[in-house]
């Protein structure tokens, strides 16, 4: 296991004596990002046929969670999508959309940080190397912990987090945990070993038959499989699809049997009845219905994403149907916390209100290698923008819930529409992007250490 501690546990018990006394209430919060989770791993709650996390459902149940059928995130990958959870801002805004490309001007304040300066005790439980300590992510944690291990990650980031977690609850201030869980990613760990390009235990993927060098093309065998049959276009036969897709769901049901040790511990604990808990994730996963594998474009697939709040003594459970963005988890931390956020305006409005609009323009961002640079969720309408190839995709979410019928050249007036509301809202973006970015050049160069930069190469990021 590699790892990396900002501070050792060892003096996570004496770090609160320096901080600002904690004067509001105790709620622990606890966010949880399922990295790569599609919102259809989730059952009929969210409409769909696939129930891959039925403890998780069980939990919503259980804590009376509202679950949000409509959330959506603001970026297709795991950088600029979560450090618009961590800033309440569009990645318009932070601009942190490649790992390699500038790190967070220190005029934007994370959560961590917000939650540090009022005496929480911050830690992060991290699997994905691309929120890496050089572009901001460690900004305000005191514990940033990144668990890099062959197989089964999931058991052993749970394993460090309850050793962190135990001493933080002798403390008297509250903490915030910050996980992530890369199960549900393309087998990034075991490239080559065990040829599949997604990783579960066997005994989750019993029913997936699979011959060793299936997914193996002149010697790239798993993630690099998928990278090849993209950027080489081969066409895959659906056998082969629907297989790649039951491999990635037996990891995400083992994710989902993971859980229920951590919230196991968190019953222990008496943390569960004290705590905010967020469990979303930073986007989806494609499985050829737009023609790729992977998270390489913004269509439903991707963007729609889980979303799930649990407060404390909520009275029942609860669906909310009104479209929120996963930039709204900022603000609805603060405005729970009683904590007034930061002096600029955030993109984020908190998903415990009662009179969420229906009507909300959520603007999302590609990644550069992507067809479109920019998607919007006008809901029900949904439009993919290609600004330099003049290129746009309408989709209508409720008609047609997968994408698949491109209403663009019917709709001309619909799309002139959206797209006006769209250009409104951009322009609003970068000028508040270059005020907060008045003073910080916007593509610092740094280096990564020589082992993350080996692991980003891996993955293909760099
Ligand atoms: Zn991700």
């Amino acid at each position: 296991m590699k790892m990396k501690v900002v501070l050792p546990i060892f003096l996570l018990l004496a770090i609160s004596c320096n901080k600002a006394p904690f004067s509001a209430n105790r709620t622990n919060v606890i966010l949880i990002s399922l990295d790569t989770v599609r919102r259809d791993c989730w059952g009929q709650l969210v409409g769909s046929k696939h129930l891959d996390m039925p403890n998780i459902i069980a939990i919503y149940k259980r804590f009376k969670g509202i679950i949000f059928t409509n959330a959506f995130s603001v970026s297709h990958y795991s950088t600029p999508s979560h450090m618009s959870v961590f800033t309440g801002l569009s990645p318009v805004v932070h601009s942190i959309l490649e790992i390699k490309k500038g790190s967070l001007p220190p005029t934007i304040k994370t959560l961590a940080e917000i939650l540090q300066q009022k005496g929480y005790t911050t830690l992060a439980f991290n699997s994905n190397p691309v929120l890496a300590q050089e572009v901001g992510f460690h900004r305000g944690f005191e514990v940033f912990i990144n668990v890099r291990r062959k197989l089964a990650p999931a058991e052993h980031l749970i394993k460090e987090a309850v050793k962190y977690l135990k001493i933080a609850r002798q403390k008297r201030s509250p903490f915030f945990a910050f996980f992530n869980f890369m199960d549900a990613h393309a087998d990034r760990s075991d490239i080559g070993q065990n040829f599949l390009p997604y990783y579960s235990p066997p005994k989750y993927r019993r029913n997936v038959k699979v011959s060793k060098q299936e997914f193996c093309i002149d010697q790239k065998c798993a993630i690099q499989w998928l990278k090849e049959i993209n950027n080489r276009r081969i066409s895959v036969p659906q056998e082969t699809v629907d297989k790649v897709e039951n491999l990635y769901r037996a990891g995400v049901k083992y994710l989902d049997h993971q859980l229920v040790g951590l919230f196991s511990f968190f019953d222990k604990e008496g943390i569960s009845k004290d705590s905010l808990i967020i469990i979303f994730s930073d986007h989806g996963e494609e499985f050829r219905e737009h023609g790729f594998f992977d998270h390489v474009q913004p269509f439903v697939e991707t963007i729609a994403i889980p979303l799930m709040v649990m407060i404390p003594k909520q009275e029942k459970p609860k669906i909310v149907k009104a479209p929120v963005s996963i930039t709204d988890i900022f603000a609805t931390v603060l405005e729970y916390l009683d904590i007034p956020p930061p002096n600029y305006k955030l993109d984020s409005v908190s998903l415990l209100q009662s009179d969420l609009r229906s009507k909300r323009l959520i603007l999302g961002v590609s990644h550069p290698a992507s067809e479109f640079t920019f998607f919007t969720v006008d809901f029900p309408l949904s439009l993919k923008i290609s600004p330099h190839k003049n290129k746009t995709k309408l989709f209508h979410l409720i008609q047609d819930p997968f994408e698949q019928n491109d209403l663009a050249s019917i709709s001309r007036n619909r799309v002139a529409d959206t797209k006006s509301r769209f250009h409104k809202k951009l322009e609003y973006l970068i000028k508040k992007r270059d005020k907060i970015y008045e003073d910080w050049p916007r593509e610092q160069p740094y280096s990564f250490s020589p082992e993350l930069e080996k692991t980003l190469q891996a993955l293909g990021y760099l």
